[in-house]
C-alpha cells in the first residue's frame, strides 16, 4: 500500500477492541484508574497535567513517515482538537489535550493509515529511532533506515515486546558520529563495513540517559547486517530474564549491565544469543524508502510544536518530491529531502514566503526542550515556557550574531528524566526545585560540553544551578562570548574545553543567587505561571520522578552534612525527605523535624528515634554521628520500603528493635548523668544480652566515669576498641568478650 512505511501487525485491531473494552469498564465503574492506566500506558496514552486530558503518542520509525500519512495525521490531529502535531525528540509525534474516549477512535483513525500508538509508552520496545541524516549524507557509511523499519515491524509483532521490565530503546546510526546516538540507548547499532566489504554494525549496549545516565558498553565490533534480528531478541530476553522489576528506578537493562558486571553480563548476553540463533529466526525484510535525490531542507518546528496550517503548507511543498520526502527529526524539526538541484532555491523562497523558515542566524534552530511540567505529570519546572523566554530575549534584541551559533545545542528538560536530552547537550538544563528560605523558587541544573561518537562518547557535565528566571540573561551573555571568542571552524566541544566551561561557571557565579521570597516574589514564579512555584502540585504522575527526585535530593543533602559532620542539617533533611509522600510542606528545619515526629515515630518508625527528634526540638547540638547515621539509614530504608501509591509499611517495634541492632550491629547506650558504679552494672546489663564479638557503644561523662568504667569492663574480658572525647563527653565502643 502506497501509504505505509511500517507494516501494521494483525492482532492491533483486536488490542484496539480490548483497550476500548478496558475504557467502557473504567467509564462504568468496574475498574480502577489504576488498573486502565496498566492497559493505556503501552498503547502510548499518557495523561496530561490538566485531569482528564490525555496525549496519544504515535511511533514513527526513525522519523520516517510517508506524505499521505502526515496528511491524513493533520486531519486526525484537527478532528480530535489536539492544539498542534508535538515532534518528539525520538522523532515520533503526539497528539496533546485528547479525551479518554477519543483516543480509542484515533487509534481506529490511525490503523486506516497504517500507523499505530502501540509501545508509545510503558515497559516496551519503544519508538526506534535513527541518525537524522541517514540515506540523504554524502558521507554516511549507509543508509540505517531499511534496518530501524524492518526491525519495527518485527517488534512491534512479538508478544514479548509489551511486557518488559522497563522501556527498552533501540537506535541506528549511519556512521562513527552517532548521530542516531546508538551509543545512549539500551541497545544500538553503528553502521559500519568490514575489511571485506561487508555491510554490517558495530552493536552498543546498556547505555541510556535519565537519571543514572550511562553510555553504552561495546558488544561486538562488528556483526554483519543480518544478526540485527537476532541481537535485539537475545537482548530482549536477556532484559526480561534479569531485569528488576520490583523498582522501576532501577529497571532499565543498564542496571543489569551495573548489577552483573561487565564480563558477567557480555557472557548471559551470548548464551541467549546462541540459543537465539539455534532458532533460525528469519532475516528481516528490507524495504528501500526510495528517493533519487541526498538534498534536503530543515524546516525548524520551535519547540517542536507544528500548527495544523503550517503542517499544510509543508505537505503541499513535499508532495511534489515524492511520497518519501519528509522526516522527522530528533531536534524536532521536519525535513523535506529528495530535492533535485534545479529545485533548491524555489522551495528555499517558497518556505520563506510561508513563513516557515527565516535568512540568516537562527541558533534557536537547534533547541529543543520536552513537555515539561505544562503538561507532563513528572515535571517539576516549565521547561518549554524557558524556552519560549529565552526565544523572546533574542528576538526583542535583535542581536548580530554569526552563523557560528547555527548548530549550537541548547537542550532542555523540565526535570532529571532528560526527555529534553540534556545529557546531550552543549550547553543544556534540567528544572529542579530549590528551597530559599523556606520557599521553593524553580531552578535549572547548567549542564555543558557533551560529546557524542563511537569511540568515547561523553555525556554534558553538570556545573552548577541557576535560578530559571536568571537562565535567560546567563545565556545571552554566553552565547554573545561563543560568539565573539569561537574560531568559525572550531568545534563546540573544543571551544567549550578551551575556554567555554570557565566563562560558563564564572557566569553560573554571577546569575545564581536569588532575592528570598519576601523582597522579590519574582524568583518564585515559573515562566509563563501565574502561580507561586509549588512542590506538591508535582508529586502525583505517571512514575512519580519529580516526587522521587525532590526525595532523593534530600537524602543527598542529609548524607552531605553527615560528612562534613553538621548533624543537626542532617536530621533536618531526613526529616523532610518523606513528609512530601504525605503533602506536607515546611517551611522551617524544626517544622519538618516536628512534623516527621508526628507523623512517622511510632507508626513506621521505632520510637527510639524520638530521642533524637526531642533533642532537636529542644535545640540541643551534641549529636554522634553514629546515632544521625543510623536515623538517617533507618529513615532511608524506610523509603526503599515505600509502595507505588507512596504508602509505607507499619513495622511492630520489636522486630524494629531486632532488625536494628542486626543491622547496623553497634547498638548505642547512653550512660551519661548516670554516676558510677551504676553506670557500670548498666553496662554489664547491657553486654548479657549480647554474643560474644558483638559491639556497644556507650557514651559517659568526663571525669570518674571515663576513668574507672572502660578499665572495669576490661577486666571483666572485654575488648575497648575505641574511646573518643565528644565535647564535655566520652564515646567508648566495647566488643563483648566473655
Ligand atoms: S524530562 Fe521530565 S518533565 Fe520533561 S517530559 Fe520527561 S519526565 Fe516530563
Amino acid at each position: 500500500m502506497k501509504m505505509e512505511i511500517y507494516t501494521i501487525p494483525d492482532n492491533l485491531k483486536e488490542e484496539i477492541d480490548e483497550y476500548e473494552k478496558m475504557i467502557n469498564e473504567f467509564e462504568n465503574g468496574k475498574i480502577d484508574k489504576q488498573k486502565l492506566r496498566a492497559y493505556r500506558v503501552p498503547m502510548g496514552v499518557y495523561e496530561q497535567r490538566t485531569d482528564d486530558t490525555y496525549m496519544v503518542r504515535i511511533r514513527i520509525p526513525g522519523g520516517n513517515i510517508s506524505v499521505s500519512q502526515f496528511d491524513n495525521l493533520i486531519n486526525i490531529g484537527k478532528k480530535y482538537l489536539s492544539p498542534y502535531l508535538h515532534i518528539t525528540t525520538r522523532e515520533e509525534i503526539q497528539l496533546h489535550n485528547i479525551q479518554l474516549r477519543d483516543t480509542v477512535k484515533i487509534m481506529k483513525d490511525l490503523l486506516e493509515i497504517n500507523l499505530s500508538t502501540r509501545g508509545g509508552g510503558g515497559n516496551t520496545v519503544r519508538n526506534i529511532i535513527g541518525s537524522w541524516d541517514s540515506g540523504i549524507n554524502k558521507n554516511e557509511i549507509f543508509d540505517i533506515t531499511p534496518y530501524v523499519v524492518a526491525l519495527t515491524e518485527r517488534m512491534i509483532k512479538e508478544k514479548d515486546s509489551w511486557n518488559l521490565p522497563r522501556k527498552f530503546k533501540i537506535a541506528f546510526s549511519n556512521g562513527p558520529d552517532d548521530s542516531g546516538l546508538a551509543t545512549v540507548n539500551d541497545l544500538g547499532f553503528i553502521a559500519k563495513i568490514n575489511e571485506n566489504g561487508q555491510r554490517g554494525f558495530k552493536v552498543f549496549i546498556g547505555g541510556g540517559m535519565g537519571a543514572n545516565y550511562n553510555i553504552g558498553i561495546k558488544l561486538f565490533d562488528f556483526v554483519p547486517d543480518k544478526e540485527v534480528y537476532n541481537i535485539t531478541k537475545a537482548a530482549k530476553i536477556l532484559f526480561d530474564k534479569y531485569g528488576n522489576r520490583k523498582n522501576k528506578h532501577k529497571a532499565r537493562l543498564r542496571f543489569v549491565l551495573y548489577n552483573l558486571g561487565e564480563e558477567e553480563f557480555i557472557k548471559r548476553f551470548l548464551l541467549e544469543y546462541e540459543e537465539v540463533k539455534k532458532q533460525n529466526y528469519p532475516e528481516l525484510k528490507l524495504k528501500k524508502l526510495d528517493i533519487l535525490y541526498k538534498n534536503y531542507i530543515e524546516i525548524p518546528i520551535f519547540l517542536g510544536d507544528l500548527s495544523f496550517d503550517n503542517a499544510k503548507k509543508i505537505i503541499s511543498i513535499a508532495k511534489k518530491f515524492g511520497e518519501f520526502s519528509l522526516r522527522l527529526t530528533p531536534r524536532q524539526n521536519i525535513l523535506i529531502k529528495n530535492i533535485p538541484d534545479s529545485e533548491m532555491e524555489n522551495v528555499k523562497k517558497e518556505l520563506k514566503e510561508n513563513g516557515l523558515l527565516e535568512d540568516g542566524v537562527y541558533f534557536l534552530k537547534n533547541a529543543i526542550s520536552c513537555a515539561g511540567a505544562s503538561t507532563c505529570r513528572l515535571g517539576i519546572c516549565l521547561s518549554k515556557n524557558l524556552l519560549k523566554a529565552i526565544k523572546n530575549k533574542f528576538d526583542g534584541k535583535n542581536l548580530k550574531l554569526s552563523t557560528k551559533l547555527n548548530n549550537i545545542k541548547i537542550n532542555i528538560s523540565g526535570c532529571p528524566n532528560s526527555c529534553g536530552q540534556h545529557h546531550l547537550a552543549d550547553i543544556g538544563f534540567f528544572g529542579k526545585a530549590k528551597k530559599v528560605n523556606g520557599f521553593y523558587a524553580p531552578y535549572y541544573y547548567v549542564v555543558a560540553g557533551a560529546n557524542i561518537n563511537e569511540n568515547k562518547s561523553k555525556f554534558a557535565e553538570k556545573l552548577g544551578e541557576l535560578p530559571a528566571k536568571n537562565v535567560p540573561d546567563f545565556l545571552e551573555e554566553f552565547l554573545l562570548f561563543v560568539d565573539k571568542n569561537k574560531k568559525t571552524d572550531e568545534s563546540f566541544y573544543s571551544f567549550y574545553t578551551n575556554k567555554g566551561k570557565e566563562r560558563i561557571i564564572g557566569l553560573i557565579n554571577k546569575y545564581n543567587e536569588i532575592p528570598y521570597f519576601e523582597e522579590n516574589k519574582f524568583y518564585y514564579y515559573d515562566w509563563g505561571e501565574e502561580k507561586q512555584f509549588s512542590v506538591l502540585e508535582k508529586i502525583e504522575g505517571e512514575c512519580s520522578a519529580g516526587l522521587f527526585d525532590l526525595i532523593d535530593y534530600d537524602f543527598k543533602m542529609a548524607e552531605e552534612n553527615i560528612k562534613s559532620k553538621d548533624y543537626k542539617k542532617a536530621i533536618a533533611f531526613t526529616s523532610h525527605a518523606l513528609l512530601i509522600t504525605k503533602g506536607i510542606e515546611t517551611k522551617t528545619d524544626i517544622e519538618s523535624v516536628v512534623l516527621f515526629k508526628t507523623n512517622f515515630i511510632g507508626k513506621h518508625i521505632d520510637k527510639k528515634y524520638e530521642d533524637i527528634l526531642n533533642r532537636f526540638i529542644s535545640n540541643e547540638s551534641n549529636f554522634l554521628e553514629d546515632e544521625v547515621l543510623d536515623f538517617f539509614k533507618n529513615v532511608k530504608n524506610l523509603y526503599s520500603q515505600m509502595d507505588n501509591s507512596l504508602h509505607f509499611p507499619e513495622i511492630k517495634q520489636d522486630d524494629i528493635k531486632k532488625e536494628n541492632t542486626k543491622k547496623y550491629e553497634i547498638l548505642i547506650k547512653d550512660f551519661r548523668g548516670v554516676p558510677c558504679p551504676l553506670n557500670f552494672v548498666k553496662v554489664k546489663l547491657e553486654l548479657e544480652k549480647m554474643q560474644k564479638g558483638e559491639k556497644l557503644k556507650i557514651y559517659l561523662d568526663d571525669g570518674e566515669p571515663i576513668e574507672n568504667v572502660p578499665a572495669s569492663l576490661k577486666a571483666e574480658g572485654h575488648k575497648i576498641l575505641e574511646t573518643l572525647k565528644n565535647n564535655n563527653f566520652w564515646e567508648v565502643l566495647i566488643e563483648k568478650g566473655v
